[in-house]
Parts: structure tokens; sequence; C-alpha cells
């Protein structure tokens, strides 16, 4: 055991009792002491003469105590101790409130220093409960960069410092340097005792910036390393072969020639699926870039092998849609289809579960009905999910572990950097699907204003007067939100829309009805007879209706910008002219420059890119579902440049030695095992 292992209740100055508190932040070795790093820093490290101070700024001075501090009681649980301290500039009033013992800590004549906020009361400078210390304090707060650290009731930034230059000086030597030296000669990276101490105690702002990236780059390295052995581990476990089959046989009955982007991501897929390993891959495609075809083919590809496939879907309305567009692929071929899906009777659910047990079904399609516990597949070759990113990693698993090792196949609509896809589906190989079926045209989108209502209104005379069908999504209305006056609610506005086109068909659909009833509109809308669908961000995903030409976003500022896409990709699925139109009265800027990014570009991995930089990848992806260890000092988006490095190091890194066993790899192993082990819970 080396001193990095010590318990921190064994530190000088921390004990058993603080330890808990300690424990609290999840510091519980020395290793977790020197590595909790400061949550900001405060710029103490230059002096001013207090005659160049200002009203309301916070400042460094350097002072001598001018006269003897007196200490006055106000009132009862109200005493101040006072005195006045000077420089060659000018003079200041010292106060603190409740401090008696100020009064014998502070004497005449010393020299201090200083660090508060500066008030002018009248004539006067003053300052209340500033820091002092003696001029020449060893371990100082003043006269430097300050480390502020997020704590917990019962510490102090004082204490949490005492600990971490103790722990730093105790175990300096003894902390590992992790990334291999041509590594961190190759990237210009400090050394990690460096690194550490300038994290915490920061000689300069330089020194910090070197630190950081230090260690930005340590963490995604180690991020990066673990998710690529992982995906080493994955690659090379066993998978169920399925035999060559001649998929032009299959090609041969659609109603289309696949792109070349499709066949590419069918070709890999298949490759995987040959292979002998268990396939783990990642379709990323924009929408309405065929993603669907591609699933068609592979589900078939193993069927030809004798085995079947499951096929999950994130809502009810797709799982639905899916079977319909599958059926239309598969059953041709004479293969089973299924669906199992909540709102089933339990009756029905039955039947299904019994068929799937006992292989009468080729195909099953659902919502995550499909991991129930009492779900029993036969022959499960491969596990297709459709857009991954409102699944778990660990949702996943849950389906994959009912089979033999099927194959799994992820599609995402979710246009993410490429960059940033390789880390997080680190586990994943990866296809993209770059291009659109031909003869798809742009979707125009303007951004617009109340004032355009009436023209808007004609529009939708138009459009559905040349037998096009609008879809209009309104945002999302959580119960007992308290909404500004002007959102609109998918029912209210549904019903406005009646008023104002009483021989139009308009329905609404929302979060709130009930499956049947939402699968029924759907349905009549898919089919032609209705003309306005008046929606929440139900229809958000994979809804396919190549008739509806026009979309209409009300409050398009209370979107974010890929949620803005997904719903502008609903239309322009056609051979049809199609229309987006962003309502919003919002003169907020932000929303402003938002909203006209969707008029300017199509492009979904442009669109990500923005949306990611203005929301930060925490809401990106929604709450933890990339299951994802949390970062202590990098940040996914903001050190982008950085994740890149990181990435091709590891990468480089990998190739030579996939094990990490070389022994110049031996601290790095062990910084990579205890990644895994942090994060067991989420990454399996
Ligand atoms: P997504 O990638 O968003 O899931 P879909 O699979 O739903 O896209 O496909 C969108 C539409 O494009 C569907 O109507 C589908 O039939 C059609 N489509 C798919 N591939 C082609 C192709 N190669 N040529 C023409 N149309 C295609
Ligand atoms: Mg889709």
């Amino acid at each position: 055991m080396t001193y990095l292992d010590t318990d921190i209740r064994y530190c000088k100055g921390i004990g058993e009792k603080k330890a808990l508190l300690f424990n609290k932040l999840g510091v519980f070795t020395t290793h977790d002491l020197v590595s909790y790093f400061p949550r900001k820093y405060e710029d103490r490290s230059g002096f001013k003469p207090i005659a160049l101070t200002c009203d309301g700024e916070t400042a460094c001075l350097k002072v001598i105590v001018a006269d003897t501090p007196r200490l006055m009681r106000i009132r009862r649980g109200m005493e101040l101790v006072k005195f006045r301290a000077v420089d060659e500039s000018a003079s200041v009033d010292i106060t603190y409130f409740n401090q008696p013992y100020m009064k014998d800590a502070v004497h005449r004549g010393g020299s201090y220093n200083l660090y508060g906020k500066i008030i002018f009361a009248g004539s006067k400078r003053t300052m209340a409960n500033p820091v002092i210390e003696p001029e020449d304090a060893p371990a100082g707060v003043t006269g430097r960069i300050v480390s502020i650290y997020r704590l917990t009731t019962g510490l102090s930034q004082k204490l949490m410092m005492n600990a971490v230059r103790q722990a730093l000086d105790a175990c300096g030597d003894e902390l590992p340097e992790v990334l291999p030296e041509n590594i961190r000669q190759k990237y210009k990276l400090a050394q990690t005792g460096y690194a550490y101490e300038n994290i915490h105690f920061p000689a300069d702002f330089e020194s910090l910036e070197l630190a950081r990236r230090r260690l930005i780059f340590e963490e995604l390295f180690l991020l990066a390393c673990a998710l690529g052995k992982m995906k080493g581990k994955h690659s090379k476990a066993e998978g169920i072969k399925i035999k060559p089959a001649e998929l032009q046989e299959f090609f041969a009955t659609l109603p289309f020639t696949p792109t070349q982007a499709q066949l590419r991501a069918i070709r890999e897929a298949a490759e995987d699926i040959q292979s002998g390993s268990a396939m783990n891959r990642l379709v990323q495609g924009d929408v309405g870039s065929g993603k669907t075809l591609v699933a068609a083919a592979l589900i078939w590809y193993v069927w030809k092998s004798g085995y079947s496939s499951a096929f999950m879907a994130p809502t009810e309305i797709l799982a639905r849609q899916h079977f319909e567009t599958l059926s239309d692929f598969l059953a041709p071929f004479g293969m089973r289809l299924g669906i199992l899906t909540g709102a089933m009777s339990a009756k029905q659910k039955r039947e299904v579960k019994e068929k799937l047990k006992n292989g009468d079904i080729d195909l099953i399609i659902g919502t995550h009905a499909l991991f129930s516990d009492d779900v029993e597949y036969c022959r499960l070759g491969l596990v297709v999910t459709d857009e991954q990113h409102r699944f778990g990693v660990n949702q996943r698993a849950s389906l994959i572990a009912k089979g033999e090792k099927p194959h799994v196949l992820v599609m995402s609509a979710t246009p993410i950097p490429r960059t940033l896809a390789l880390i997080i589906y680190g586990d994943l190989d990866i296809s993209v699907i770059d291009t659109l079926p031909p003869g798809r045209q742009k979707v125009d989108t303007f951004a617009v204003d109340e004032s355009y209502r009436v023209r808007l209104n004609g529009f939708i005379r138009k459009l559905v007067g040349e037998g096009r069908q609008v879809f209009v999504v309104c945002p999302m209305i959580e119960e007992n939100e308290e909404l500004p006056a002007n959102v609109k609610s998918a029912e209210e506005h549904a019903a406005q829309l009646q008023r104002y086109f009483p021989d139009l068909k308009v329905a609404c659909i929302h979060g709130g009805m009930k499956v049947k009833d939402k699968n029924n509109i759907m349905s009549t809308f898919v089919d032609g007879d209705i003309d306005i669908l008046v929606s929440t961000t139900v229809i958000e995903v994979g809804v396919d209706v190549p008739n509806a030409a026009l979309m209409i976003i009300e409050n398009a500022d209370r979107f974010g910008l890929s949620q803005l896409h997904q719903l502008r990709g609903r239309v322009g699925r056609g051979k049809h002219k199609s229309y987006c139109v962003l309502v919003s009265d919002s003169d907020n800027p932000d929303s402003e420059a938002r909203l006209k990014i969707m008029t300017k570009t199509n492009d979904g991995f442009k669109i990500s890119e923005e949306d990611l930089r203005l929301r930060g990848p925490g809401d990106f992806f929604g709450s933890r579902q990339h299951g994802l260890p949390a970062m202590h000092v990098a940040d996914l988006c903001s050190d982008m440049n950085v994740l890149q490095a990181a990435q091709e190091a590891a990468q480089e890194l990998l190739a030579a030695d996939p094990e990490l066993s070389a022994p110049e790899h031996k601290a790095l192993s062990a910084a990579v095992e205890r990644m895994f082990q942090q994060n067991s819970d989420t990454m399996n």
C-alpha cells in the first residue's frame, strides 16, 4: 500500500469526524483528496493601493493597522471589532461582525494582507469581514491565485486547502505518471507532479492553464483507453456466425435503389455478423437518410440463416409504424412479424410471447416491453434499437442478455460530431449514412413572428388545396407549468385552427392521450384523412408521412436545435416540395440566433454541433443516458480539441498495446482499471 491509498482519516488535521464530511464529497483516500480539484479560482495575486480601489471592488490590500482595534457591543448578540488600516495611498475602515477575538488577533502597527470587498461610505472606504493574514503568513490566502473548493457543511475552504497542501507535500513524488512519456512529449503536456501542484496552488495563470490542459487530456485519454479497451474485448467476444447470403435477392423487391451510403452500412454490418464475433454497430444517419432499410436488410440476412430478430422502438407509435414499414419490406419473403407493446391487452401479449418462445415469430417489433423479464426468445440472432439516445446503455444490455450473444445494431438519428461519437459510443463500431436518398429536396425553412399569422394561414389553405397535409407542433406543456399567455397548448391551438378552417379536418394528438387514441389518429393521418395534425412532440422521432409538406412549429424558441431539426425531418420525405415555418415571438437574441441557424442549413451534423455548443453535452444527451462517467476537469463539449487529441493518442497506443500490458504502461493500466471500477455500474 502506498501513501496515496491512505484513508484520509489518518491525515493530520482531519480525523474520524471530519473524514466523514470528506467522504460526502467522494473523498476517501489521499489520492481522492489530491484529485479533488477546485471549483474555481480567485485572483488575489495583485495588491492594489487603497486609493485606486473603487466602490464594490473586491481587492487585495497590503496594509498597516493604524490604531488599536476596538470592541463594541451594539446590542445583545451584536459585537463589532473596528480599526483603521492604511497604506501609502489612503486608509480603509475595517469592521468584523461577531468575531470579538479579532480585537486581540490584530495589532496596531502590524503589517497585514487583506482581501475583501471595498464599500464607499460617504467619503470613506470600508471593508467588512475581510480575509486577513499577517504579511509573512506561510501558505497564505492572499497575494496569489486562491483555489475555491466545493464544500459541504462543516468543512471550510481553509481546512480543505490545508488538507490538500499536506497531502500534496506528503505524496508529491508518489503520484504516478500515467501518461506514457512519448505521448506527454508529443502533446506538450505538463508532468503529473507539476499538474497536481498547480491545479491546487497555481503559481500564476499560465501554470494553471498548463496544469488544467494536462489533467483534461489525462482524463479524456483514460476514458478513451477504457472505452477502446472495452471495445477490443467486445469485438473479440464470440458471436453467432451468420452464413453469407445474396443480398441482391432482398434488394430486388425494393421499390427504390438503396443509396451508396445505405449499401456501405449494410455491407459493414454484414461483414460483422459473418465474422464469428458479436457485432456492436451504430448506424448514424440524419433524419430521412433511410436507416430502416439498413435494419431490414440485416434482419432479412440473419433470417436467411434461421435466426430471429428483435426491433426496439422508443414509442408505441413508432413501433406501429416500423411494424408496417418492415412488414412491407419483409412479409413478401414469408417472414412472420409480430408486435409487442405495453398498450396491448394482457391476452394479446400472452399470445405474442407464446409465439416468440416457440419460434413462430421471425421479427418482433416493440417498445421496452420487449425486455420484460417474462419475454423469452427463440434463436435470437439480432437486436436492433432505434433512436439510441432514448435508451440507456443498460437497457440495451438487458435486451442483449435475452439471446445467446445476439448481434446488435443501434440506429441513431442524432447526428453528433464524429469525435464525440467515437467517445460516447466508444464500445460500438460506427457506420455513417451521410447521403440522403435521391430526389430529396431541401426543406425551405422560415422563422417568422406572430405578425405573419394571416399569411401563414393562407399558406396552409394553399397547400391543403393542393392535396398536401400539415403538421403543427406546439411545445410540450407539463402539468402545473406556469406559462406565459402566448404559449400555445396543442388542444387550444387545434380548436382555433378548426374555427379558422371549418371545412378542413383538424385533429390533435398529445402525450396525455390513451395510446389507442393516439394510434388511431396517427393512422388516420397517414391515410390522408386528416389535413392538419396538431401535436406536442410525440411525433418527434421517426414518423413517416410522405404526403406531409408543411411543418409549423409554434413557440419554436422553446425547442432545442436538434429537436427542431428532428421535427423538420418529418416533412420533405416524399416527392413534394416541403416547408418548415418556425413561429416565435421571442426577441431574445440567443433564440433568434438559433432559429436563424435552422433557416440556413438542413445539415443535421452542423446543427447538432451548434446545439452542442449552445447547450453543453449534459442537456444534449439527456440525464446521463449515455452512461459515461462524470468528468472531473474535462468538459466534453468545450474541450473538443483536447478530446480529439486524446482519442487519437489512445487509439495509437491501443493499436500497439491492446491490453496495456507493456511494463511502461503499468500506471496507465491501473488508472484505466480504476476508471472501470468507479463506473462499473454505468459502463457495462
Ligand atoms: P430514417 O433514417 O429517418 O429512419 P427512414 O428509414 O424512415 O429514415 O426513411 C425515410 C424515407 O425514405 C422512407 O419513406 C423510406 O421508404 C425512404 N427511403 C429509404 N431509402 C431510400 C432510397 N434508397 N431511395 C428512396 N427512398 C428511400
Ligand atoms: Mg427512423
